[in-house]
């Protein structure tokens, strides 16, 4: 499906998880609905708490419920400046201007909050050891298996493990909004900025002590909700490292 012509003309998604990532459910509008085959539809919300497929994380999943519908989110998935959500009909049908209530599977969510400011840590983690900024090339922070992929890495893993957990603590998490002048003042510990896309305004996550880092998703409130950073291991990739994490 070319999602490009599934959003074409429709204004752009409201994503409410990037103002409050704890949404679990909320009301929403069906603005486009397009069928697949059988009871598999591409659908547009005028606004979302589902996270898409995108800056490493992964997609929620959850339903959406009303008149009659109940319609099962298998994945969100982003373009341009839309959310389009993928999914199943398992009684009655979506249609365009129906009211919904959208809710995302929370477990699965939490531990992909969770893991993602875990990623953040760790980042700081690796150059606190390393003595310089390290560069990450990709990342994926959810289930079965999360991961960030580093530049360099010649760390031992039992201290890394040990650093990233001791500086873990009980840190507020900040987001703010900033402009590209006021960019440089706001981040720090963040690493390859050339990488970013030129935009007007900024989504900068900073947990309080760690780093302050452009990044579009969900976090948690607080360090202490992940608890504890496990390091799994690490496996050589093209260019660089990947470090395989969990939290317990
Ligand atoms: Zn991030």
């Amino acid at each position: 499906m070319d999602l490009k012509k599934v959003v074409e003309g429709l204004p752009e998604t409201e994503e409410l998880f990037l103002q409050d990532s704890y949404l679990r459910e909320a009301d929403a509008r069906i603005v486009k609905a397009v069928r697949e085959k059988g009871k598999r539809y591409y659908l547009v919300l005028d606004k979302t708490i589902f996270h898409p497929l995108a800056g490493g994380q992964p997609t929620d999943k959850g339903l959406l419920e009303g008149d009659g519908l109940k319609f099962e989110v298998k994945k969100a998935l982003k373009t341009g400046k839309h959310v389009v959500l993928y999914g199943k009909a398992v009684e009655g049908l979506p249609s365009e201007s129906m009211e919904v209530t959208q809710r995302i599977d929370w477990e699965r969510r939490y531990l992909i909050m969770r893991l993602h400011t875990a990623g953040h840590v760790l980042d700081r983690a690796v150059s606190e050891l390393i003595g310089q900024q390290v560069h990450t090339l990709g990342a994926f922070h959810g289930p079965p298996d999360a991961y960030v992929e580093y530049d360099v890495l010649n760390v031992n893993l039992k201290e890394l493990e040990r650093m990233a957990n001791e500086i873990l603590d009980d840190r507020e998490v900040v987001i703010r909004y900033v402009s590209w002048r006021e960019l440089d003042k706001v981040i720090y510990g963040a690493p390859n900025l050339g990488r970013l896309p030129p935009a007007e305004v900024y989504r900068v996550v900073d947990i309080r002590g760690i780093n302050a880092i452009p990044c579009t998703g969900t976090h948690v409130r607080r360090t202490s909700e992940i608890r504890r950073i496990r390091v799994r291991e690490v496996e050589r990739v093209e260019g660089g490292y990947r470090l395989h994490y969990w939290v317990d």
